[in-house]
């Protein structure tokens, strides 16, 4: 059957027929037309942040992990010095893109299982005044913890060292405001929370820092200043766009609007979460996480007992029904992933459960 699979995973995800059907056309890149939609979805994501007031944003061109490389070298200077808050793989590849770019970069260790910790991160910054700036993660895709945003962005502010956020996977679905929560750069992309396909990421940049940050790129392609100045001088990107995408990602907000915006997109999410983690323990399967840590955006299951289990059998089985799982990114536990974002609700969550059932159960009858 040529029916589309249910895309369970953080990004590509299941995105609507509107959304789909909104690329069937060809733009050209120096259009007005086309200008007209970069503009309108960029005054919709400050709008999404309450930041037009204090920061601009700029698009990229490429997948999320594109545009955290770029906002740490446009915002971190040569000599700069990032602190990386690590609790996770997305955290790690934070910390590794930093270094590859030469900035020094540290990392504080937090337990994959727990958020990291402001208090700890407190302590440190007395310690060490090199710092210039701290990355976190906001929803730490790899194990599907929350982290406190908030509380480091206090400490942040209070010791005046930069905050470079990962918001890859909770913005437009957790609640951030510019307005209350200070951050130099805040990172996400069009194939996540938002629902459209992936191809481009984009980042908020603080006005204050904003003039200081001409010349640090060490990249010609990611320097987001000179995007931003280009952009605001021609209303076109600097290089070509993805055209496809970013009309896609206009539909796409269209029915963010349309469904309530944030809050709403946060209380779909929590029904799927909580319909799959009901339906999983039923079937006897164990999340990860304590519900406590747990962010609605993806969720982390031991893999089951089943004598001679491997992960790829157990995804062939959920596929040949319909559904995509993601594989666990943890270091020590054999687990999987499952996501609860998407274009999707509580009926395709309760028919995957579903068809992981019928999946153990060939599993079971193999072993
Ligand atoms: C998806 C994601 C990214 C970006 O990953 P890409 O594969 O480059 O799109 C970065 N950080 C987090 C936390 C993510 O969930």
């Amino acid at each position: 059957m040529d029916r589309d699979k249910i895309l369970l995973t953080p990004g590509p995800l299941t995105t609507t027929l509107r959304t789909k059907l909104a690329m069937l056309k060809d733009w050209g890149s120096w259009d007005a037309d086309f200008n007209a939609v970069t503009a309108s979805v960029r005054a919709s994501l400050l709008d999404i942040v309450h930041g037009a007031d204090s920061h601009v944003v700029v698009p990229l061109q490429g997948s999320g992990t594109f545009s955290v490389e770029a906002a740490v070298a446009t915002l971190v200077p040569r000599d700069g010095h990032v602190l990386v808050l690590d609790n996770g793989a997305y955290c790690k590849r934070a910390a590794k893109l930093t270094t590859l770019m030469g900035r020094e970069a540290t990392s504080l260790d937090f337990d994959e299982a727990q958020p990291v910790d402001a208090e700890v991160l407190e302590t440190y910054l007395q310690k060490d005044t090199s710092i210039t700036h701290v990355v976190m993660i906001h929803c730490e895709t790899g194990a599907g913890v929350l982290n406190p945003l908030q509380a480091v962005a206090d400490v942040c502010a209070r010791f005046k060292v930069g905050l470079i956020v990962d918001a890859m996977s909770s913005f437009a679905a957790l609640e951030i405001d510019a307005r209350t929560t200070r951050f130099d750069a805040l990172i996400a992309a069009s194939g996540k929370c938002l629902e459209g396909v992936p191809g481009m990421g984009f980042v908020f940049i603080r006005k204050e820092v904003l003039a200081a940050c001409e010349g640090r790129s060490q990249s010609l392609a990611m320097d987001l200043y000179d995007q931003y100045v280009y952009m605001e001088k021609t209303g076109q990107w600097r290089f070509t766009p993805p055209t496809h995408v970013v009309v896609a990602l206009a539909e796409a907000i269209s029915q963010f609007k349309e469904e309530g915006g944030q809050p709403a997109r946060l209380a779909r999410y929590t029904r799927n979460y909580q319909t799959l983690v009901a339906g999983m323990q039923a079937l006897g399967f164990r999340p990860f996480l304590d519900p406590a840590v747990q962010a609605p955006i993806i969720v982390t299951f031991h893999a089951p007992e089943v004598p001679g289990y491997s992960f790829k059998d157990f995804y062939a089985a959920v596929r040949a029904r319909g559904f995509l799982l993601y594989p666990g990114k943890l270091t020590t536990v054999e687990t999987f992933r499952v996501g609860c974002i998407g274009a999707i609700d509580t009926h395709e969550i309760e028919q995957a459960v579903h068809a992981i059932e019928l999946a153990l159960r060939d599993l079971v009858i193999a072993a």
